[in-house]
């Protein structure tokens, strides 16, 4: 008779006792995310893990940022290369809020233009995208109407 483990084994969701735990974001995008939200130049203590399994994704990473709440301008950035990612909010070792990132309507800054010519390429001007499609991600220039999709979005 095989015996019954008194205490089930459980997941660590998190070992911080204040800040944020991005979780669901693809394995492949881990170091983007790291370098979108600055996270390698912050002090902030951080753990994070990659080529975890998931359901949802193939394979996951997951980043805990100690005392670092972020701002929803942040967390647009993480949701162009993150769409799924979700966030707890520790607070004294309790998950105290859950958040899914959006990508919000609008990318004001943050990506660049994959058109080269287009006028934000050689000028001193914000880019300004409208999102046409989240799945994937689709975003039409403002000035020049072209189109930046997928892997062409890249980061200013
Ligand atoms: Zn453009």
């Amino acid at each position: 008779m095989v015996k019954r483990l008194k205490n089930k084994p459980k997941l660590k969701v998190s070992a911080i006792k204040d800040g944020t735990v991005i979780d669901h974001i693809p394995a492949q995008y881990l170091f983007k995310v790291i370098s979108i939200l600055d996270l390698d130049k912050v002090k902030n203590q951080i753990t994070f893990g990659t080529n975890l399994e998931s359901a949802k994704l193939d394979r996951k990473a997951i980043v805990k940022v100690s005392n670092k709440f972020f701002k929803d301008d942040e967390i647009n950035k993480i949701a162009l290369v993150a769409p799924h990612a979700k966030l707890n909010i520790i607070r004294d070792y309790q998950v105290v809020e859950k958040r899914v990132v959006e990508i919000p309507k609008e990318i004001i800054g943050i990506v660049r233009c994959f058109n080269p010519m287009c006028i934000t390429n050689h000028e001193n001007i914000t880019t300004s995208f409208q999102v046409v499609s989240t799945s994937p991600i689709a975003l039409r220039c403002k000035y020049c109407e072209k189109h930046t999709a997928g892997d062409q979005i890249k980061m200013l």
